[in-house]
């Protein structure tokens, strides 16, 4: 068994070269403004350029102090990831990829509805849980992202979606909702994740609310206590099995939280969350975990956790071993839970052209470009990805 460690992401604000504002929260932001001699309200108004108007030019701010736009010049910048590729689905859906140097890539997508536009994004890159129906997982723990590379992800779509650029707020924001749900395990990357949500809430910046924010976690029991204290937004916890030996299989995490811990973690959630239910999500695999049994053991396990069920039909890729369950057996297995009295549904795949689907982000593209970059860096070996341990490091 593994113990996966809680890892705070680097950030030296003080390095050489540029400050990355992307990195700093209002809190952050004020105390760097304070260090400058600057009044906390220049902080604000920082925000507001760089978050709501979607600003990266300093000179471009007309409200902020002359003085200020020189202090800033060469001392800062607002900086996101580079774009690698952009690609857009037949269904509208739009995923790119991000580059966060030496050699790793990171997918945010974006997936229009007719009432709201989710951005999924990253929070690692790659992934130390190593869920066995996961690509992300397969690929293993690279390493945390920063804040400004995971708030990037928001500031980027925002900026390539058409934001209004004048500041005016008068033009309707597309993206109103966020998901962490694509590459990583937030509640691994704590400190950096939470700075992010703290700016996707307030009103400076990105202003969405806390129930249109969700965390996705594989059920990093003492985390999901600190996020209830710290930030608690709207929370979906991946279950995937009905009983503690399926789940040690397929999340290995659960054999250090076991599913009794995480049903009491949840409720201790729900006493601080922005709604009244967690999401469970269970993703379909043939033969697995999908059947009746399954269903009714499931059932019993949710019992006293208020809950939405989300059924995802696993999304292969390469190498998996594992297969989608027929829509019959999903639509049987739902109608159990349904018959139980739990809001079910099942999870439409989105994006499957350019595989922005669940679990296949940064697929083919970015084992290409992070070995070809790897071999490129002098000295260094280039490490089949199996090879590296859960904690990234190399064997
Ligand atoms: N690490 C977090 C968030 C990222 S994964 C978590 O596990 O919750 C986001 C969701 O995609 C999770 O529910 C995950 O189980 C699901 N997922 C991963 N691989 C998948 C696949 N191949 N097919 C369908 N869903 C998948
Ligand atoms: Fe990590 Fe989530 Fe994939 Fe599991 S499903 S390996 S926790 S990203």
């Amino acid at each position: 068994m593994y113990a996966p460690t809680v890892t705070e992401t680097a950030v030296e604000p003080s390095a050489q070269g540029p400050v990355n504002l992307l990195d700093f929260d209002a809190a952050a932001l004020i105390a760097w403004c304070e260090s400058m001699g600057e009044k906390p309200f220049r902080a604000r108004q920082l925000l507001r350029w760089i978050h709501q108007a979607g600003e990266s030019e300093f000179d471009r701010m007309s409200d902020l102090a002359k003085s200020l736009r020189g202090k800033l010049a060469g001392r800062a910048e607002v900086r996101p990831p580079a774009v690698l590729q952009d690609h857009v689905s037949e269904d509208g859906t739009r995923k790119w990829l991000l580059d966060v140097g030496q050699g790793n890539a990171i997918e945010t997508v974006y997936i229009p509805e007719t009432s709201r536009g989710t951005l999924c994004i990253s929070t690692q890159a790659g992934c130390a849980v190593n869920c066995r129906f996961c690509s992300t997982g397969k690929q293993g723990f690279n390493r945390n992202l920063t804040v400004a590379e995971i708030i990037g992800q928001l500031w980027w779509a925002n900026h390539a979606l058409g934001l209004v650029r004048d500041g005016s707020e008068k033009g309707e924001r597309i993206i109103s909702n966020v998901v962490m749900m694509g590459m990583g395990e937030p509640l691994l990357n704590y400190e950096p994740t939470l700075a992010a949500l703290r700016l996707m809430l307030d009103d400076h910046a990105y202003g969405l609310s806390r129930r249109r924010v969700t965390l996705s976690t594989s059920g990093v029991v003492p985390m999901m206590d600190r996020l209830r204290e710290d930030c608690p937004v709207a929370l979906a916890v991946s279950l995937h099995a009905s009983n503690d030996r399926l789940r040690d299989e397929l999340v290995p995490l659960n054999r250090k939280y076991p599913l009794a811990e995480l049903m009491a973690a949840c409720q201790r959630y729900l006493e601080r969350a922005p709604r009244d239910f967690i999401t469970f999500e269970y993703v379909m695999l043939d033969g697995v975990n999908d059947s009746e049994l399954n269903a009714r053991e499931l059932v019993e396990l949710v019992r006293d956790v208020p809950c939405k069920l989300n059924l995802i039909p696993f999304n292969p890729f390469p190498g998996a071993g594992l297969k989608r369950s027929p829509a019959t057996r999903i639509r049987a297995f739902a109608q159990v839970l349904i018959d139980a009295g739990i809001v079910t549904t099942t999870r439409r795949t989105r994006g499957d052209d350019i595989d922005a689907a669940c679990g296949q982000l940064a697929g083919e593209v970015q084992d290409r470009t992070r070995l070809a970059e790897r071999s490129a860096l002098s000295g260094q070996r280039v490490v089949p990805l199996r090879q590296m341990t859960p904690a990234g490091e190399l064997l």
